[in-house]
């Protein structure tokens, strides 16, 4: 950034460094808040990432960011490949990121804080707690953004507490009492939490522990779709402000247009459809599922004579599948144009926002229920780990928009219990009302100048 001291527009210009962890789910409300900060706010963003740390769709984002025009500049802090640790990529990415903390702690010396204007506030991730102590050094304000609902928070908050206390975290029969949340029951918490020495346990635990160091916590989410859980946190007096500064996405600037064959290809069949006649078939961008349950997945969506549109996703990561031959034989015979298939990174939000969809079946990654909710529509929840069973009960309870797939003994959702979801979420009229009720709340919140804009302001203490 070239500037002079003399230019006035700049003296009083801010400057934030943003730095989110691994993987979509992190990436996306730090890229939409990193645009939110410069559209409206006028901030200049550092936006940093680790290099060799992302996928090749968060790299895409990057590029993408880069050359937003906006005033946001992209740093990548180089790492030492062999400290990355070995197997789940969220993982090895998390290992690589929470490895360059020197290289960050020298970035802010070296270069933030000397520009101009400097840096006056860090926005970090939940799980890069690190950088606080890096930033209380230098007296930079440090924010949290987190990427979950604020009931997460709650749990993540408490676990360290519970933790303490002794309470059995791997007692199929426990439940955990969060003052002023919602009873906790042992299929609600993560299952990596339940193993004693797993590196997400180890992480979550030491994250409940710093976060409440930092300025103020920010979530993706607003008043009206998490009300009592908010409450909760504002009334804990151990806690810096909390800002509910949801939701967090720009359907108007939806930065996950990509000009390619794929996006052409969905949005073209889509545009073939009738209005809401569309059930939207996607577990975000690192669920797998096991051939049996695509399979069973592919004759549920068969027997329920609904239209749909399928992200059909065979490994780990945000990249194309690698499974073979996964779905039944004669399957796209048999549904023809009824149904779409496909393997690669689509444009959710835009898919979510056409008038053709009518459903969402998501695995609730917290930005996958915002954004479904925030466009009116009502989703079958289908939770796979981490925070995605607390999420999904933020739908089917508080939200009261959306139902949630029963699994069998054996972990599989049957094609019986998937066609009967599709086709109640489909028709359904309560589920769509109240879908549409918080998409109306959601706008508010983003378009209008509502929660987010006032957040921020706080936050920052913005006088306009
Ligand atoms: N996403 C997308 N296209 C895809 C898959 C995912 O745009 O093909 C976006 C989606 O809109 C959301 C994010 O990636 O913003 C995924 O985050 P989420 O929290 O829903 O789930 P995760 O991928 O972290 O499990």
């Amino acid at each position: 950034m070239i500037l002079t001291m003399a230019d006035p527009v700049q003296k009083e210009k801010r400057h934030v460094a943003m730095f989110p962890s691994a993987g979509m789910g992190h990436f996306m409300p730090f890229l939409h808040l990193a645009r939110t900060l410069a559209i409206r706010h006028g901030f200049a963003v550092t936006f940093i990432t680790a290099a060799q740390n992302v996928s090749p769709t968060e790299t895409a984002h990057v590029q993408r960011l880069a050359a937003s025009g906006l005033d946001i500049h992209i740093v990548k802090l180089q790492i030492n490949k062999s400290q990355e640790a070995e197997g789940d990529p969220f993982f090895a990415q998390w290992e690589a990121t929470k490895a360059s903390m020197p290289a960050f702690e020298n970035l802010l010396t070296s270069d933030l804080l000397k520009q101009t204007p400097p840096v006056s506030a860090i926005i970090t991730d939940p799980v890069l707690t690190p950088t606080l102590s890096i930033a209380a050094k230098f007296n930079i304000p440090t924010y949290v953004l987190y990427p979950s609902s604020a009931f997460n928070l709650g749990f993540m908050l408490h676990a360290p507490i519970a933790d303490a206390q002794g309470f059995d975290f791997s007692d199929e029969k426990a439940v955990l009492q969060i003052p002023g949340f919602p009873a906790l029951g042992a299929t609600q918490i993560p299952q990596a939490f339940k193993v004693k020495d797993h590196i997400f346990r180890r992480i979550f635990l030491a994250s409940g522990s710093e976060v409440p160091k930092a300025s103020g916590i920010f979530v993706n989410t607003f008043e009206e779709l998490e009300q009592q859980c908010l409450q909760s946190l504002r009334s804990r007096h151990d806690l810096p402000p909390v800002y509910a500064i949801g939701p967090l996405f720009l359907p108007s600037e939806d930065s996950s247009t990509w000009d390619d064959e794929a996006e052409r290809r969905c949005l073209k069949w889509l545009d073939a459809q009738p209005a809401k006649s569309v059930v939207y078939v996607s577990f975000g961008s690192r669920s797998a599922m096991s051939a049996a349950q695509i399979r069973e997945l592919a004759l549920g969506l068969e027997m329920s004579e609904q239209r749909f549109l399928w992200v059909l996703r065979t490994s780990v990561v945000d990249g194309a599948g690698s499974v073979e031959a996964p779905v039944p034989g004669g399957f796209e015979e048999r549904v023809g144009e009824r149904g779409m298939i496909v393997s690669c990174w689509v444009p959710q939000v835009k898919i979510l926002s056409h008038v053709s969809t009518a459903a969402f079946v998501s695995h609730c990654g917290w930005n996958s229920v915002v954004e479904g909710l925030c466009c009116g529509v009502p989703i079958l929840a289908w939770p796979l780990f981490g925070d995605q069973m607390m999420n999904a009960s933020i739908v089917v309870e508080n939200a009261k928009a959306g139902s949630e797939v029963r699994k069998g003994e054996d972990g599989i959702v049957s094609r019986e219990e998937v066609a009967s979801g599709v086709k109640a979420i489909v028709q359904r009229e309560d589920l769509t009302r109240a879908a549409i009720g918080l998409q109306q709340r959601g706008r508010i919140a983003i378009i209008e100048g509502g929660l987010s804009d006032k957040s921020l302001k706080a936050a920052f203490q913005l006088s306009k």
